[in-house]
């Protein structure tokens, strides 16, 4: 089913050849390489903050959120869960909101699982949740090259990064190696030894990796430093990542930016804030980006992706970000609206219940 679902999908995406065209600012020949998001998200989250006066609190969902959105697009981790652990009240709210014909789709930057791997994550935690509407940045990563036709240059993907892309890459039928079979490896770095790479690879994609090393970086700089036109691909940016609840771990931000300080080329972006996976979706199913809010727990990944992309945006309070954080001068990066949780999506009712 989870096969059939990504063919439609991917069939769709190839209709709407101009889905994913905005993110890529070179042809895959091209030596110079132009930055597609990093650079240019401080210029726009300035622009974003200068355009909203203010940022309001939910309070009255039924009126001011609910008539206006016909799509909520969810980041996970923060919003739909803490680790392993379902947010109270979450099951309820998205049933709530699929009972009012609302369309939900889950939108992820982690890389480590591919949207079947995510499929049996929301299935643990009780949450019945069609394949379809899972987008991971692994995904993303296997969709941008679908749609770029990158298998038919015959090239190939070196992975810096885990299963969930490796996964996703033998659905689109892109060949590649690296990832995980390059845990552990070191290179001979005795006198006159060197690292010898696959001329043939086309892309290097980099995601979040719990074993990344020198010599993944090594292998990685020699594919985008001496094969020409190798491109760079990020599945995010992400500056920390939340492995445990304890403290804040070096996230995807890291990786990529090992192999940044070594060749000196900004990579494509294909997960939040970048715009591929909301082109993606608006043009499988037609969507009114007016209609759609994004909700997150991430001031710079998850609501600069809405504030850029033409959406509606809602920070929660169930995650990473504070109100304090929010509502200080420091912040640029400034949400329609804020609540503590989606549960406050239909806090009406509950006042309804005690009156
Ligand atoms: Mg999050």
């Amino acid at each position: 089913m989870y096969t059939k679902a990504l063919a439609a999908l991917t069939l769709a995406s190839a209709r709407g050849a101009s889905a994913f065209s905005p993110i890529v600012g070179r042809s895959a020949a091209s030596v110079v390489r132009m930055p597609v998001t990093s650079s240019s998200h401080a210029q726009r989250s300035i622009t974003s903050t200068a355009l909203k006066a203010s940022v309001a609190k939910l309070s009255e969902p039924a009126k001011d959120l609910l008539p206006d959105v016909d799509v909520f697009i969810f980041d996970c981790d923060g919003v739909i869960w803490r680790g392993d652990s379902v947010i109270e009240g979450i099951p309820e709210t998205l049933d709530k909101l699929r009972a009012m014909g609302k369309k939900t789709f889950f939108v992820t930057n982690n890389s480590t699982k591919s949207r079947k791997g995510y499929k049996k994550k929301f299935d643990s935690l009780g949450l019945d949740v069609p394949a379809e509407e899972i987008f991971s940045s692994s995904f993303a990563a296997a969709a941008y090259f679908e749609q770029t036709k990158f298998k038919d240059t015959g090239k190939k993907v070196y992975v810096v990064g885990e299963i969930g892309i490796q996964e996703e890459l033998d659905l689109v039928g892109v060949p590649h190696f690296g990832g995980p079979e390059d845990a552990g490896k070191q290179p001979d770095m005795g006198p006159g030894c060197a690292v010898s790479h696959d001329k043939d690879v086309g892309a290097v994609v980099v995601g979040f990796d719990r074993n990344i090393n020198y010599y993944k970086i090594q292998y990685a700089q020699l594919c985008i430093n001496e094969n020409p036109g190798c491109q760079f691909i990020a599945t995010n940016l992400d500056a920390v990542t939340h492995l445990t609840d304890a403290q804040e771990w070096a996230g995807n931000g890291s990786m990529v930016g090992a192999i940044k300080g070594c060749t000196g080329v900004e990579p494509t972006v294909v997960g939040k804030p970048g715009p591929l996976m909301i082109d993606y979706l608006c043009d499988k199913l037609s969507l009114d980006r007016n209609r759609i809010c994004m909700v997150g727990d991430r001031l710079d990944t998850d609501i600069l992706f809405g504030n850029d992309n033409g959406l509606k945006s809602l920070l929660v309070l169930s995650g990473v970000t504070t109100e304090e954080k929010l509502l200080s001068a420091e912040n640029t990066i400034t949400p329609d609206f804020y609540a503590d949780s989606i549960v406050d999506f239909f806090m009406d009712e509950k006042v309804g219940a005690e009156t």
